[in-house]
């Protein structure tokens, strides 16, 4: 039988595979997951593909492969979604089969739980905790070892002793029955007559076979879980999987207990924090089919589902998706992407969705499922802006007269109120009054953040902190210091002067400490422990607080005119989803914007409920500035310890840039955050045409360009959504 040879792709940072010798006896092919000899160690790869011939030169010096692991194969899909996704974010594609292998290293067999019974006559010697452990074991059943050790309330070495004796027989336990699979017919719900058609549409949409995206849109309580529910209800009657993305994983917690009242079980999660164990078994019960549904973070995207059958995005347009480091890619997309290679549906939802998919479901490449009103009949809340020009609040506070007076009659109708400032910590700048001096971070372009829970000035790009100083350290003035600016934690201080009887609690994600903290604050609020809330960008999302009628924007100019091209959209996005949180179940909603630009085209959309205006005049914007979707941008980002290195290679970069009329090269200019952790930033800002390939314009450009050496770095992005 003559040799064969496998390439193998392995999970570190290259693009290309390695051949490898297949051991007489083993049945090798694409997909399956391996051992395989690199370099000194044995890493776990993936068969990518059969390789007939091998360079002649190299058969002797090829390597056999170690072994063949009992893992299911990776899907042909997934593996050529690993192709695309390497291939358009310029990353490499050993990198991007890294997220796919997200297994870790407890996988293997089940640990064997022990159990232990009653055998055997009592011994001569019987301490009072042997009588206990008898009397709980006398009815002869099986119990597991730390279970009887509890409920006795004796140590297992008590056990152990009794064991010894004859008493007592250790023995495996059986396993336990395998986890009920959601079940769609569980309760199916009654859906009202305006939701109806939505429901049906969702369902034929998932019951398609092949390839094909809806944008279900409607307003923040309008339905939407539930309408898309009924797709993956649809797949799971085909016996497929479902993967619902969400971009905060932390705040998924109600959503969990509405997944279980819809299909009868909790789907399986997906995020950061799983437990080493946990990860492991989720990852096995995905590639083998064992988990039907999916519940995760952008990272989920990669897993080897068995038999994905559909992806839902929720909340599509949320920047969450988009990650920053490593391999720079953007979840809702590439989930498209992997709903095209894989054949099936793909459903994006959105009550303000991304001027991207917006545009798409207006020329009808995505079929939009629009929900029309809110559920049970509710009103979107009523939006009212203050003008901070004439209704300004008092000298160092933040909270105009009028605001102030909505949350008092909201406190005194026992509703709750909501105050929204997109700003962690206590001010966003701490100066010296003696002598002006501001206190920056030393190796960021940035200020520090005061944080008084914590009671120190904080960089929010690298994480430097320093305790709050007595004294000024330029001039020596002492207590000379003020804060300038409001936070959330400043916000607090506010309210508990206004209100010093209202119950308050502050939702900032630089203050959780872990997933089932934050799960178990947003019920407090839900259960009505709560009168006043304050929050970032945090309570915008997915929550549902039954008694919160008043949302009150402390700061709504505050993401505008920040130099990003997006920072209307965002606004405008953010803004409607934090006010969508008032009025849900009880009464009208409110809100308020506290701005000083009442007439921005923003504020007037949000306070007229005028959606469609606010897309057009964003649409039309676009088009005219060849902006996204009408035009592509990548970003190259050059770093490096010293100024001049980074300029200097960035000048050589722009210098090797293929001519081509269909791409702008701009810059390279110093990045907004100029340096960070240190490090001097430049950027390149690369324009072109829609439906030009931009990722192939790229890759020529950087194989003929020099390569970063010594402490330059080169970071690509394509289809940025940060500008900073
Ligand atoms: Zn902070
Ligand atoms: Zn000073
Ligand atoms: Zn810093």
């Amino acid at each position: 039988m003559p040799t064969r040879f496998v390439d193998v792709l392995a999970p570190v940072a290259l693009d290309r595979t390695y051949s490898y010798r297949v051991p007489d006896g083993l049945d090798l092919k694409a997909g399956d997951i391996v051992s395989v000899p690199l370099g000194a160690r044995t890493i776990t790869g993936v068969v990518w593909a059969d390789n007939a011939s091998p360079e002649p030169r190299l058969h002797n010096r090829l390597k056999d492969v170690s072994e063949k692991l009992d893992l299911p194969p990776l899907q042909a899909e997934l593996r050529g979604f690993v192709d695309w996704v390497a291939d358009y974010t310029l990353s490499s594609r050993g990198m991007v089969l890294r997220m796919t292998l997200r297994m870790g290293e407890e996988l293997g067999p089940e640990r064997v739980r022990l159990g232990v019974r009653l055998v055997g006559p009592a011994p001569q010697r019987l301490t009072p905790a042997r009588r206990r452990l008898i009397a709980l074991l006398s009815d002869g059943f099986l119990r597991a070892k730390s279970e009887a050790a509890s409920e006795a309330g004796v140590s297992t070495s008590v056990i152990d002793g009794l064991v010894d004796e004859g008493t007592l027989e250790v023995m495996p336990l059986p396993k336990p029955p395998p986890e009920p699979a959601p079940d769609p017919e569980f309760a199916v719900p009654e859906f009202s007559p305006t939701q109806q058609g939505p429901a049906e549409a969702m369902r034929t949409f998932a019951a398609r076979e092949g390839f094909g995206v809806a944008l279900l849109d409607g307003v923040t309580g309008s339905g939407k879980t539930e309408v898309y529910f009924e797709a993956v209800a649809e797949v799971l009657r085909k016996g497929k999987q479902a993967l619902l993305l969400m971009p905060e994983i932390a705040l998924t917690g109600q959503f969990l207990d509405r997944f279980a009242a819809r299909f009868g079980v909790r789907p399986h999660e997906w995020h950061s924090e799983l437990t080493p164990r946990r990860r492991a078994r989720t990852w096995a019960a995905v590639a083998s089919g064992e988990a039907h549904v999916v519940v995760g973070a952008r990272s989920a995207l990669f897993l080897p589902y068995a038999d994905l059958g559909l992806i839902v995005v929720d909340e599509e347009h949320d920047q969450a998706y988009k990650q920053d480091e490593g391999t720079h890619y953007h979840a809702r997309d590439m989930a498209v992407v992997r709903g095209h290679i894989a054949k099936i549906p793909v459903v994006l939802s959105s009550a303000t969705p991304s001027v991207e998919t917006e545009v798409n479901a207006r020329k009808g490449r995505y079929q939009r499922i629009a929900l029309p009103s809110r559920f049970g009949g509710q009103h979107m809340p009523h939006i009212a802006p203050i003008d901070l020009r004439s209704e300004a609040p008092p000298r160092g506070r933040f909270i105009s007269p009028a605001l102030a007076g909505a949350v008092r009659d909201a406190i005194e109708r026992r509703e709750q109120a909501l105050l929204f400032l997109n700003r962690r910590g206590y001010a966003p700048l701490t100066l010296c009054r003696a002598c002006g001096h501001r206190f920056a971070c030393n190796i960021c372009d940035a200020w520090l953040v005061d944080h008084r829970f914590r009671q120190r000035l904080v960089c929010h790009h690298c994480g430097f902190s320093m305790p709050r100083p007595h004294v000024c350290p330029q001039c020596q003035a002492e207590e000379s210091l003020a804060a300038i600016g409001p936070g959330v934690e400043r916000l607090q201080e506010e309210v508990a002067a206004l209100f010093p009887e209202a119950r308050t609690m502050v939702l900032s994600s630089d203050l959780i400490t872990s997933i089932e903290t934050m799960r178990a604050e947003l019920n407090e609020i839900a259960e009505g422990r709560v009168d006043i809330i304050i929050g970032t960008q945090l309570v915008a999302k997915g929550h549902h607080f039954p008694r919160l009628n008043l949302v009150g924007v402390v700061d709504a100019d505050l993401g505008l005119g920040n130099g990003d091209p997006r920072a209307a959209e965002r606004t405008f996005q953010l803004l409607n989803q934090v006010i969508g949180r008032a009025g849900r179940e009880a009464g009208q909603g409110v809100g308020y914007l506290q701005t000083h630009q009442p007439q921005h085209p923003v504020m007037r959309a949000l306070v007229t409920c005028d959606r469609e205006a606010f897309y057009a005049s964003e649409i039309e914007a676009r088009e005219r500035t060849g902006y996204p979707p009408f035009g592509r941008l990548a970003s190259l980002v050059v770093s490096a310890g010293e100024r001049a290195m980074a300029e200097g290679f960035a000048r050589q970069l722009a210098a090797c840039a293929p001519l081509d009329d269909a791409v702008k090269v701009l810059g390279p200019a110093e990045a907004p955050l100029a340096v960070v952790r240190g490090r001097y930033r430049y950027r390149l800002l690369v324009k072109s045409q829609r439906g030009y390939d931009l990722s192939g314009y790229l890759r020529d450009w950087l194989a003929a360009a020099p390569k970063p050496k010594g402490t330059l770095k080169l970071e690509v992005d394509v289809d940025p959504q940060s500008f900073l």
